[in-house]
């Protein structure tokens, strides 16, 4: 296969505590790339430690080694984007799905549908992201698979297509009936590594012998009523984002795992052609060309740098090429670009389309920005989108303004946090997911520009990004809320709306204007 054609760029998404983590491990015991389970330090920033800086510096410091785990299987080159567990790093996670192909979406059998997943679905549905679905827990006493089904097409709004099938569950879990393949293996359960498997046909006694008579009968009418109540599986459905197929298992038993990962790497998408302002991009073309969708600043003290990841769109990459910098107009050699695996990172010469490559960074990359090898194209500008909480940010410090701005310019750069800036009164507001991300902020630039910064409250509801084609009613509209007007780092207005009542008043009485809750429209 070709290199392009072979690989598989995706992330595992979930609401925390979902599987994620375990469901990642497992998929790199299948891979080889760890022998036994355990062994991947997750990247949960864990709850006990959210007032624990040092713990958060150190738990971040894990996060930039695992962010891409990269592993062949078959033909196949699998490349496992990582994102923070923890919900109020969701914006890094919307990011991360912009450098994906397409996404694995981990639910839990006994909560269903719960709110990370909605959210995170809805940018899925946005980008038309194809989504496979794996429900985890079944070893657990969790709700109907049918009635699981159902509540997945209405929270998720897809329609769903089950490609395996659980022997019972809770304790009587028995392992999962291979839909896609048509076939059953049994495996022990083992929390560790990957044990035997015994095919056995289910047609045969030999089911009634493997997993005793109730549960072979309940198996085969339960087949006979997914496949009179779903329509036969139609891959290009999938891969237009418009039905969901999905897998049931238990990622710490190892059940349903590989049933998922051999189906995925046959019917997931290969790097896809990706929209830049100009043109169409097509991974096949013969330049290099990738954006910077994430950066992560270093831990350690002693070297300050930052590493940008770069997703590969078209072309090959080559260690030392000269490659221009779009937006400074800038051409730079990358002497020691890095790959990730599991646990270590290795400098690497050459990437494919769907591939990340991670780039040594001293502030000279923004989120958004685009390598190529010369072209002035500008790959689309990721999607913001209205931050939940708000607080002015005030300088502590009036010897330390220059370090406060530039910490503050750099952190947005990373996508740390949204910046808008009042109009009426100049101030500075800072927009975050989480009360989290306003305490790291803080805590960053303290250590890394030496910049105090102090929080001052405001009472705001969302950030609307407003467009409209009737420019006299836009500038009554500005004019009106004055107050409330803000321009975010691009330069774009913004309505910070300070409740839902005043938002919908605004609505109405302004019907000419769109008010957007995302930046990208
Ligand atoms: P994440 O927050 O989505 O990354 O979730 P984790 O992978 O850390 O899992 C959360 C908790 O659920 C951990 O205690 C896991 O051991 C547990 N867990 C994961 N998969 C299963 C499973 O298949 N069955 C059961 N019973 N527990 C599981």
């Amino acid at each position: 296969m070709n290199e392009i054609e072979r690989r598989r760029t995706f992330a595992i998404i979930s609401h925390p505590d979902a599987g994620k983590t375990t469901l990642t491990e497992k998929l790199l015991l299948f891979g080889g790339q760890i022998q036994v389970a355990g062994a991947v330090k997750n990247n949960k920033i864990k709850k006990t430690a959210t007032s624990d800086w040092m713990e958060i510096e150190k738990q971040r410091g894990i996060s930039v080694t695992t962010s891409v785990m990269e592993f062949d299987y078959g033909d196949y080159k699998v490349n496992i984007l990582d994102t923070p567990g923890h919900q109020d790093f969701a914006e890094d996670t919307f990011r991360t799905l912009t450098a994906v192909d397409s996404a694995i979406i981990v639910v839990d059998s006994a909560k269903g549908v719960e709110a990370q997943t909605r959210k995170l679905m809805t940018v899925c549905r946005m980008r038309k992201t194809p989504v496979i679905i794996f429900i985890n827990k079944m070893d657990r006493e969790g709700k109907d698979p049918f009635d699981l089904l159902d509540e997945l097409e209405q929270e998720l709004q897809i329609k769903v297509r089950p490609l395996s099938w659980p022997i019972n569950q809770g304790q009587r879990f028995k392992g999962v009936y291979n839909i896609y393949e048509q076939r059953l293996d049994l495996f022990t359960p083992d929390k560790q590594k990957v044990t035997e498997k015994v095919e056995v046909d289910i047609h045969s006694d030999a089911l009634e012998n493997h997993v005793g008579d109730a549960d072979a009968e309940k198996l085969r009418m339960d087949l006979e009523l997914v496949d009179g109540v779903y329509p036969s599986f139609d891959v290009n459905t999938y891969l237009n984002g418009e039905v969901a197929p999905v897998f049931f298992g238990s990622a710490l038993n190892n059940f349903g795992v590989k049933e998922l990962l051999d189906c995925f790497v046959k019917i997931a998408p290969s790097p896809h052609p990706i929209q830049a302002e100009e043109r169409m991009v097509r991974p096949e073309e013969p330049k290099f060309s990738g954006f910077i969708f994430k950066i992560t600043a270093n831990i350690d003290p002693n070297h300050r740098s930052c590493i940008a990841f770069c997703k590969v769109c078209s072309g090959k990459f080559v260690r030392n090429a000269p490659y221009l910098h779009v937006r400074q107009n800038k051409t730079l050699r990358f002497s020691s670009p890095t790959q990730f695996m599991a646990q270590k990172k290795s400098t690497i010469d050459e990437a494919w389309p769907g591939d990340i490559v991670g780039l040594p960074d001293n502030g000279i990359f923004k989120i958004g920005d685009t390598l190529t090898e010369g072209e002035m194209i500008h790959f689309r500008g990721l999607p913001s989108f209205s931050p939940e909480m708000f607080k002015y940010i005030e300088n502590a410090d009036p010897m330390k303004t220059k370090q406060l701005n530039k910490g503050i310019e750099q952190l947005m750069d990373e996508g740390v946090a949204q910046l808008f800036v009042n109009q009426f009164n100049g101030r500075k507001i800072i927009g975050t997911v989480g009360q989290l991300q306003f305490e790291v902020i803080q805590y960053r630039l303290e250590n890394e520009y030496n910049a105090q910064c102090r929080w001052e409250p405001v009472s705001l509801y969302k950030a609307c990004w407003i467009e409209s084609d009737d420019e006299a009613q836009l500038e009554a509209f500005k004019k009106r809320k004055y107050q409330f007007m803000a321009k975010d780092r691009e330069g774009r207005d913004v309505f910070l709306a300070d409740s839902n009542y005043v938002l919908q008043m605004a609505q109405s009485d302004f019907e000419h204007i769109k008010f957007h809750f995302t930046s990208e429209f």
